[in-house]
């Protein structure tokens, strides 16, 4: 099922009459809307919703050729003024065209149109319609699917909104009541009216509508009714990834396989995957910049109907390559796919960087797995990126690789933070002097190491505090020192405040590398079988003590600085 946006405009439409305003003045086709309409079309089946006064000019747009019924939200006049104009359908079809409404709604257009249903005899040729009265309870079973009426107030109005399958229509709206609302939950598409930013008695607004979208959890929303308050671009830029402004033309495909999946090899990825929006990178870290073109593959992908994809690789290419160059990541493959997940992305492939993957030319890895294999219609990298053999290619080969095989090509600009450019390798080595905050920073979340729970010397537990030892670490580790740490069990959500020492025990004479936590907060005695610390802030070297009491003074000391640094932080975790 696909949904395609006849307009997106409020009842005067963008432009509006006589104003010229930057909207109405824009070159962006986006900011130039119709009166409010949507077509939903599925195995050879269209059904209209609402016949604006631009139907004419719509229908011609969308190719519209037959109709199986048009169904009325509501008898005002930008949303009904185009009914004659189906006048064309008629000469398709045989029998009249059933139009769905209100009560009120049909005896509204029985009255406005009141010529179609005058019974004399007559020269010119009238539309021919079937007004069918729903109740507002029972769903209209058009073509197999069940258009659910959703009851909604426009102002001191009641309106509808119809809900099919998993997309729901709602335009004009001050209002949904909540036996509405629990017909909206599980929605993959849900166009919501949005008229501006300032309140108005009888349209929702942008930020209602956020609210509407925070408490019913769609996959995905577009806001549509728009007045020229709102520029297409800057309003988007401001919404979340998974809401997007409505504009006309726009075509929405519904149910795209929603859950999260990860493929290990090309030969998993299955032939009819995409088409996808896609970014490429090792996105060791899943930082801040990662994000940020991990949300705009998100946008671009929700906006289309395509899945939002990422390539990423593993091993890290230099391990194949340039060996001796090879870094110390910061996550883990499984680690950075659930960040990945949690981005936004719909799909992720794992491509395994073989030597075969190294020599591959740049043309022939778009041709063969970008386009050949994931159908890649947008592909948003790092200004910094390259592919290829002998990373040969660039972005500016990129855009010429896009013109030819037909994708669009968007560069992600650098991502500072102060005076540095937001990267892995940045991260790394702030991890490595043990600046924690500046890689929380980059990261937006903090630095963290898991893996399984370790018996330590055993010294910390019988001579000072409960320690939890982490198992031996594949990855960068900070650099040696005491740190401020949250330690959470992964498996039942357990966490505590806890200082960590990472470094080698010299007071008991310890030769390895081991990363031991002491907790601060209450610990009901139950060893977790895995924890993840988060290293939060460095407080000082390792040092050797003279004595355990020595030691055990210090740690006392760290504790307390520990849990000051924790209540001031406490608001940012
Ligand atoms: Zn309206
Ligand atoms: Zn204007
Ligand atoms: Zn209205």
């Amino acid at each position: 099922m696909n949904i395609t946006v006849l307009g997106s405009g409020t009842s005067v439409g963008v432009p509006t009459i006589g104003c010229h305003c930057p909207v109405c003045t824009s070159d962006d086709p986006r900011d130039r809307r119709l009166r409010p309409s949507v077509l939903v079309r599925w195995d050879g089946h269209a059904v209209l919703i609402d016949t604006t006064p631009d139907f004419r000019q719509q229908a011609l747009a969308a190719h519209i050729e037959r109709l199986d019924a048009v169904l009325i939200t509501h008898a005002h006049a930008d949303h009904i003024m185009g009914l004659d104009d189906v006048r064309p359908l008629n000469f398709r079809t045989p029998g009249p065209l059933p139009v769905y409404g209100s009560a009120d709604g049909i005896a509204t257009i029985r009255r406005t149109f009141q010529y179609i249903f005058d019974t004399g005899p007559t020269e010119s040729s009238l539309p021919k319609i079937d007004t069918r009265v729903f109740d507002g309870e029972h769903p209209l079973r058009i073509g197999g699917v069940d258009f659910v009426p959703i009851r909604l107030a426009h102002g001191s109005g009641t309106v509808y909104g119809f809900r099919f399958g998993e997309a729901a229509y709602l335009t004009d709206h001050s209002d949904i009541p909540p036996e509405s609302r629990e017909k909206l939950h599980n929605l993959d598409v849900l166009f919501l009216d949005a008229l501006r930013y300032r309140p108005h008695p009888t349209h929702s607004t942008i930020e209602r509508s956020l609210e509407t979208v925070e408490e019913l959890q769609p996959r995905r929303a577009f806001f549509t009714h728009i007045c020229h308050d709102l520029p297409h671009k800057e309003t988007e830029a401001r919404l979340p990834a998974n809401v997007r402004l409505a504009y006309d033309g726009l075509v929405i495909h519904v149910g795209a396989p929603a859950s999260f999946r990860v493929f290990r090899s090309l030969a998993e990825v299955p032939s009819d995957f995409g088409p996808c929006a896609l970014t490429i990178g090792n996105f060791d870290g899943v930082h801040a910049a990662h994000r940020f073109i991990m949300s705009r593959v998100a946008a671009i992908a929700h906006e289309r109907g395509w899945r939002a994809a990422a390539m990423t690789f593993d091993p890290h290419p230099t391990a194949i390559v340039a060996p001796e160059k090879r870094p110390q990541l910061l996550t883990g493959i499984d680690r950075r796919t659930e960040l990945m997940r949690q981005a936004g992305l719909d799909e992720v492939l794992v491509l395994p960087f073989t030597p075969e993957v190294a020599r591959l030319s740049a043309e022939r890895f778009i041709r063969e797995i970008v386009t050949g294999r994931m159908d890649a219609r947008a592909v948003v990298v790092g200004h910094n990126f390259h592919f290829g053999r002998g990373a040969a290619g660039d972005t500016a080969m990129l855009h010429e690789l896009g013109q030819f095989y037909g994708f669009e090509v968007e560069i992600s600009p650098a991502v500072r933070y102060r005076h540095h450019v937001v990267g892995s390798t940045q991260v790394r080595q702030f991890i490595a002097h043990g600046d924690m905050m500046n890689a929380w920073r980059m990261l937006q979340r903090p630095f963290a190491l898991e893996g399984a729970v370790v018996p330590g010397a055993g010294i910390g537990k019988q001579q000072t505090v409960p320690t939890l030892n982490l198992s031996e670490q594949t990855g960068l580790v900070p650099l040696a020192g005491v740190y401020v740490t949250r330690t959470h069990d992964p498996d039942d959500g357990r966490e505590w405040r806890s200082v960590s020492n990472v470094g080698m025990r010299p007071t008991f004479g310890g030769n390895h590398l081991s990363i031991e936590t002491f907790l601060l907060s209450p610990f009901d005695g139950r060893t977790p079988e895995r924890i993840r610390v988060e290293f939060l802030y460095r407080l000082r070297d390792e040092r050797k003590f003279e004595s355990a009491e020595a030691l055990k003074a210090q740690i006392l000391r760290d504790a307390r600085r520990a849990q000051r640094f924790l209540r001031l932080t406490e608001k940012f975790l």
